[in-house]
């Protein structure tokens, strides 16, 4: 285990902000993956921070120019450009879609929020805006989409993933499809308009779709909770 506490502040901060002090290291390996998790919540993370961190490890002993070249060289093979998520990463990814949707909520907006990553790095954030932009086509997944294919210049995201914190809708789906994002992870399930599991499967369907894997049920509970509570307030 890691004494967070002697960290240089700067880490030992971002540490707790991502809710990963917890972490357990024990093995350089969980140094990397430390690491590798805290570039997923701050994608502009210095390689330093990876030093420090293997100092801490190494009972406080810097690493030398050739230890951090081995570790650089190591990183890159352990988070080579597309990996399947680690649950904790998932999460992570999906706070931060959830955050989007509490902009829409507080904007009385159906509280839907969603983001693209690509390698670990966010590239298109969006929140459902249908009633301020008067425009059924406003949906967080869309708005998303539409920044990341502009950050990439491409019309095909193929290796990006979509965070979203609402089942996809028939139109999202179909954007989705289109621009060939690899997986989607989607938070509450829609009962009424939901197109991956609740009245169509259409990403079942291989003569439409060839590229996209969809994850439903991440932080389930936390989104159906806010759309619930959208509901009400609207109700009463
Ligand atoms: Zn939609």
């Amino acid at each position: 285990m890691m004494l967070y506490e002697n960290l240089p502040y700067y880490l030992s901060k971002k540490i707790h902000e991502a809710n990963l002090a917890d972490y357990p290291v024990n093995s350089e390996n969980d140094v990397l993956e430390l690491f590798a998790l805290l570039r997923a919540y701050f994608p502009s993370l210095a390689v330093r921070g990876l030093y420090d961190l293997y100092a801490q490890f190494n009972s406080g002993t810097y690493p030398d120019i050739n230890e951090q070249n081995m570790l650089r060289d190591k990183f890159n093979v352990l988070t080579p450009i597309y990996k399947p998520r680690e649950n904790s990463e998932v999460s992570l990814f999906m706070q931060q879609a959830y955050d989007l949707a509490l902009i829409a909520f507080n904007n009385n907006e159906v509280p839907v929020g969603a983001i693209v990553v690509y390698q670990n790095e966010i590239i298109g954030r969006g929140f459902n805006q249908t009633r301020s932009g008067v425009s059924s086509m406003l949906h967080a997944e869309i708005i998303a989409i539409q920044e990341a294919q502009k950050h990439l210049n491409s019309t095909y995201l193929q290796d990006c993933d979509l965070f979203i914190t609402l089942e996809p809708c028939l139109m999202c789906s179909g954007a989705i499809i289109n621009s060939r994002i690899k997986r989607v992870y989607y938070g509450a399930k829609e009962s009424k308009t939901g197109a991956c599991d609740s009245q169509y499967r259409v990403f079942d369907n291989r003569v439409v779709n060839h590229h996209t894997e969809v994850l439903g049920g991440v932080m389930a509970e936390q989104c159906t909770e806010l759309m619930q509570n959208f509901f009400s307030a609207k109700r009463s």
